[in-house]
């Protein structure tokens, strides 16, 4: 577990290794959709993302309060995270529920960065938000599954060595339940690509390398079952609040560099003869901004130290997700204004920042379902769908 002095060290060496990648090269991937390969090369060469792989399989084991200052820090600097928070996640389902074989074969590769597990398919057309309806078979064959069906917005995915498959092994009306009878799987995509596996790229408003992805009679062995079959649905619950505290650490870095990059601007731009920051109207939504990132900070740095100590965590994971998505538009939409027509122009950076963190609106959670989770589950009143 890191310590204070540890954390502090973190977030100025990310904060060093942001600095060798500004606005420009941001700038440039956006306009080309291209990958951020070097940018994830450096952190996971630095060690960043392995930060919660236990020592004994190669990474630094430092927990989820490293963890999320890393990404909180990649936000702050200016960079996105997208292109690679997920396997400090997903990974996580590995190690809870892999056999000692899995997470010797694998565990200690994706540490060094040989093996990238970034692609993580649960989403699909037909299902959205209710994933206990996906409709992705895997179907036992001897010692194979194999897969038929499709998901969407399978992100990282063309750059990607694994990638974390869920698919119904029992088909949903005849499980007891309609969360049993999903399973989850590792697929090698380094042999799955084009035998089995068909991948056609989504251009979204952000640069966010997210695809459709086909299964066509794909061939996976039985070896790479996680856990017990059937069990998927339970395992992949057990990461959601690793998931969201994760991106509420993401969401309050990019809360943090809006209300930096609008307290620069309001301070050098004279207009009428006096800085726009010297209004009251200026002013204020930067210091509410700042009020509402300092609060959702607060849930981030709860939620993380009650899962760091391994105590339930659900509420405080769930509200610092929503807390920090909620202060990080409000900070974007706040830099937009405070730069006026500038905010709209691309070298300024604050567009492209204001589209990418539009996103945490909806994904991976959307907004609407953790309040019917704070709802449901804290306050008691009657599920809604
Ligand atoms: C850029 C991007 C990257 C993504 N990356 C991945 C990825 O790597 N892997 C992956 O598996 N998925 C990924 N997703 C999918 C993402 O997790 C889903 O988009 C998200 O969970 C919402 O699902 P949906 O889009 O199907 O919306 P829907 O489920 O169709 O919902 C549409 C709207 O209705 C609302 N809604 C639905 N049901 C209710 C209800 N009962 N009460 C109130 N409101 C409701 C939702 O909140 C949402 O606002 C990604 C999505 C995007 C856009």
């Amino acid at each position: 577990m890191a310590t204070a002095s540890d954390i502090a060290d973190i977030r100025h060496a990310v904060a060093a290794l942001c600095a060798r990648f500004p606005g420009e090269y941001w700038r440039t991937l956006d306009r080309e959709r291209g990958y951020p390969t070097e940018f994830v090369r450096a952190l996971t060469e630095g060690g960043f993302l392995a930060c919660l792989i236990p020592e004994e399989y190669g990474g630094s084991g430092l927990g989820i309060v490293a963890a999320a200052a890393i990404l909180e820090e990649v936000q702050k600097n200016g960079c996105n995270g997208a292109a690679c928070h997920a396997q400090m996640y997903i990974m996580g389902t590995l190690l809870r529920h892999g056999s000692p074989a899995q997470k010797a074969q694998w565990l200690p590769k994706i540490a060094s960065g040989e093996i990238r597990l970034q692609a993580f398919g649960v989403t699909e057309p037909g299902a959205g938000t209710d994933t206990t309806a996906i409709r992705t078979v895997a179907e036992r064959r001897g010692d194979r599954y194999i897969v038929n069906g499709q998901k969407v917005w399978t992100s990282r995915v063309e750059h990607s060595d694994l990638m974390l498959l869920l698919a119904r092994t029992t088909p949903r009306g005849a499980a007891a339940k309609r969360t049993e009878g999903i399973s989850v799987f590792l697929v090698d995509l380094r042999q799955a690509r084009g035998r089995g596996v068909t991948i056609r790229p989504i251009r979204t408003m952000m640069n966010h390398a997210t695809t459709e992805v086909f299964f066509d009679n794909l061939d996976v062995p039985a070896e790479n079952l996680i856990g017990e079959e059937g069990r998927g649905f339970r395992y992949i619950l057990d990461g959601m609040n690793a998931e969201r505290i994760l991106i509420a650490a993401e969401c309050v870095g990019d809360a943090r560099w809006f209300i930096a990059k609008a307290t620069d601007y309001a301070k050098g731009r004279v207009v009428f003869g006096r800085p726009i920051g010297q209004n009251q109207g200026i002013q204020f939504p930067i210091a509410r901004a700042y009020a509402a990132s300092e609060a959702a900070a607060l849930m981030v740095e709860r939620a993380a130290a009650l899962y760091e100590k391994g105590e339930a965590c659900g509420k405080e994971a769930n509200m610092a997700k929503l807390l920090a998505a909620d202060a990080s538009w409000q900070a974007a939409d706040m830099c937009i204004q405070t730069h006026g027509g500038f905010g709209f122009a691309e070298e300024y950076d604050v567009e492209r920042k204001f589209r990418e963190t539009r996103l945490y609106q909806v994904a991976p959670i959307s907004t609407n379902l953790i309040l019917a989770y704070l709802a449901e589950h804290v306050l008691g009143l009657p599920r809604s769908y």
